[in-house]
């Protein structure tokens, strides 16, 4: 198994997609409650000014590098990182393999409706997958006992937590134990997109590492998200700078 690299703090595993899944499918079969992250650089940046989420995800037992960032920051870094395994995708995989392995998913998050129609999505493109339950991510405190009471009583084997970077995470972190699913995996806009909510960046684009552009020119909301980017460049090269002076 490679060694998690170190980005900004953030360890990060250099896994391929495969890789990936592989690990995720043996969390499965041992059962043990696991968090996994999908890092992208805005995810990374905030780690940095939110300690909280940073020993969250050094605690996580996989840590995928998701985003066209963090590749680069890795191998900028002088690491070997193989490819980028977004969030989206991931999932995706894991949903692809549930039906054969007899695996059951739940969705938690996004908009009301949303994770009905991403379920209604999911029972189209893999024929035969177990979507136990679902539950949009708009809920106070005095509603997490019945959420984590659900999820419980559903059992699934995989958890997608569609509650933004970095409740998501939190809330996973917080829980995990009590909910006792093998695998709880953060993935942000995914049920959005396979809802059809929001749109994924054209092939083209996502293959010249542009989605990110993309997501921030479509989704007003994000384009103030995009200054996290250069501002991510400049930390991770004085990173670099700061790590050669040691050696
Ligand atoms: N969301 C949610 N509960 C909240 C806040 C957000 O379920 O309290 C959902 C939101 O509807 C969206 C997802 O979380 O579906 C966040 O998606 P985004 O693409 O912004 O992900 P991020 O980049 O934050 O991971």
């Amino acid at each position: 198994m490679s060694q998690k690299v170190d980005i900004l703090g953030v360890s990060v595993d250099p896994v391929t997609m495969r890789e990936a899944v592989d690990r995720i499918e043996t969390f499965i079969e041992e059962g043990e409650p696991r968090l996994i992250a999908t890092a992208n650089a805005e995810m990374i940046m905030r780690a940095t000014k939110d300690a909280e989420l940073m020993h969250i995800l050094n605690e996580a037992a996989l840590v995928v590098p998701d985003g066209a960032g963090t590749v680069w920051a890795a191998r900028h870094l002088g690491y070997d990182m193989p490819e980028r395994v977004a969030g989206y995708d991931l999932a995706q995989e894991l949903m692809a393999l549930a039906p054969e392995k007899g695996q059951k998913v739940y969705f938690f998050g996004s908009a009301p409706g949303i994770a009905e129609k991403a379920k209604a999505k999911a029972e189209l493109l893999y024929h035969g997958i177990q979507v136990v339950g679902v539950r949009n991510g708009f809920f106070t405190e005095a509603d997490e006992r019945q959420i984590i009471g659900e999820i419980k009583e559903a059992k699934p084997d995989i958890l997608l937590a569609a509650l933004g970077v970095p409740k998501q995470e939190k809330w996973l972190h917080a829980h995990l134990e009590e909910l006792q699913v093998p695998v709880a995996i953060g993935v942000g806009g995914t049920l959005d997109v396979m809802a059809g909510a929001v749109k994924r960046a054209p092939k083209w684009m996502q293959k010249a590492k542009l989605e990110w552009l993309f997501r921030g020119l479509l989704q007003p909301k994000r384009a103030g998200r995009l200054v996290a980017l250069p501002q991510f460049v400049m930390k991770v090269k004085e990173y670099k700078r700061r790590n050669s002076k040691k050696t």
